[in-house]
């Protein structure tokens, strides 16, 4: 088959390339999926008890970037939703990510009032302050405060996510979720956040409704590849898989979920963070996301698990220095076929993306590589 592109992959940074060839180039597009359904990890359905559910667990889209966000709203109008998470901490639901509230529900109130100060004074308000950095502190109530917040929120939570310490892992990855000097909530503070209005798949089904668009699923691009000729490959799995792991594996971490229902509804927010108890990290109820109205309601368990090919999902790159740099040996390898090949996304770049960053990547390659190389070529 002769096809301009073939696109593997159909979760953000698929769909959203295939949509800007299709649409931007009037070119041929075929997409890929070994999955059995669009939207990658994004990817939503209505259960059997009718309720909208995240397959691949909580997404709520969140996004400093215009750009990014003007783009998605071609294809949906959106829930306006603005996520909530509570952590149990000795016995409690506490806001997080931990700020002032969550310091006044946990410590005695003239304590709190004393630790709310020095650290107004130490960093400032509106300050985010990510564990590790807090934890610098090297006397006083702050070092109590820093090893406390260390060992109740983030220590054995980053030990059952990862099976690693926070030290061990890339500081971006604590401080995704940091102290936050304020009265403030939310578990993100980017000016755009919402769910999609009709759910994720419908925002992929209008994305790929494009004529030139031709979608095959339940195909894994290593089976079909010998049979595709093609000007273009866009490849979104992951890298090593790629290469046939010539470097050796890079390594991934895995999620088991678990969806339950009942009538009624399960706990007082989206999510339920429990860093201190079960093998679960978090429980999230989707109609607190989604705004569904219904008697019933589902929420998933997310199990971490190491990543074993073949028999579960690579959900999350590994951000540790040593994975990083067995990664650059493959980019340099996907350099060198960069005419032909290009890698994007979470699998692709090995990359702890956001969705919005997914789509970010995949507008700024569609604009600086495919669309550019186009021009150059007239
Ligand atoms: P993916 O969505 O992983 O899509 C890649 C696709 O490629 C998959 O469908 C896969 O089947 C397919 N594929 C791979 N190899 C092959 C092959 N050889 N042949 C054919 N097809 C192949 N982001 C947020 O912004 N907000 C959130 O709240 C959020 N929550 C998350 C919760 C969890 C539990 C997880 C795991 C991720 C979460 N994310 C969230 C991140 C989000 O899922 C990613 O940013 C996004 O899915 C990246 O899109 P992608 O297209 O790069 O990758
Ligand atoms: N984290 C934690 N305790 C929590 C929430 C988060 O230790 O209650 C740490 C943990 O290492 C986690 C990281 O912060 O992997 C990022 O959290 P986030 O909620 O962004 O994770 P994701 O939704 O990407 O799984």
């Amino acid at each position: 088959m002769k096809v301009d592109w073939l696109i593997v992959g159909a979760g953000f940074t698929g769909a959203v390339l295939a949509e800007r060839i299709a649409s931007q180039l009037n070119q041929k597009v075929l997409l890929v999926d070994k999955r059995n359904h669009i939207g990658g990890n994004a990817h939503d359905y209505y259960d059997e008890h009718g309720v909208l559910v995240h397959q691949y667990g909580p997404h709520i889209f969140h996004t400093h970037m215009k750009t990014v966000w003007d783009y998605l709203s071609q294809f949906t109008q959106w829930h306006p939703y603005a996520h909530h998470v509570l952590a149990v901490i000795d016995g409690q639901q506490v806001p997080l990510p931990f700020n002032f509230n969550t310091l006044y529900q946990l410590f005695p109130a003239a304590y709190a009032k004393s630790l709310e100060q020095q650290l107004l004074d130490t960093f400032g308000f509106g300050e985010k302050t990510p564990i590790l950095k807090l934890r610098e502190q090297s006397s006083g109530d702050l070092k109590f405060l820093a090893d406390y917040i260390y060992e109740n929120v983030f220590h054995r939570y980053t030990k059952k996510q990862w099976n690693l310490t926070p030290e061990e892992l890339g500081k971006g990855v604590t401080g995704r979720v940091p102290i936050y000097l304020s009265r403030d909530n939310r578990y993100f503070q980017d000016p755009y956040q919402g769910l999609p209005q009709h759910g994720y798949t419908a925002l992929f089904q209008r994305l790929l409704a494009h004529p030139n668009i031709r979608l095959l699923l339940n195909t894994d691009y290593h089976d079909i590849a010998r049979e595709i000729e093609c000007q273009g490959l866009v490849y979104t799995g992951c890298i090593d898989t790629f290469f046939s792991y010539r470097h050796g594996a890079l390594p991934y971490r895995s999620l088991d979920f678990k969806f339950f229902h009942q009538q009624g509804n399960k706990q007082s927010v989206a999510t339920v963070n429990y860093p201190n108890d079960f093998d679960y990290t978090r429980i999230t109820e989707f109609k607190h996301m989604t705004g569904q109205r219904h008697h019933g309601t589902t929420w998933v368990e997310e199990y971490p698990q190491a990543y074993q090919r073949g028999k579960n999902d690579p959900y999350y790159p590994i951000p540790q220095e040593k994975h990083r740099q067995l990664y650059k040996k493959y980019l340099a390898d996907a350099q060198l076929i960069e005419n032909k090949v290009l890698f994007a996304g979470r699998l692709g770049d090995y990359q702890y993306y956001n969705m919005d960053q997914a789509v970010a990547r995949a507008l700024h390659l569609f604009d600086k590589q495919i669309n550019a190389i186009k021009n150059s070529a007239k």
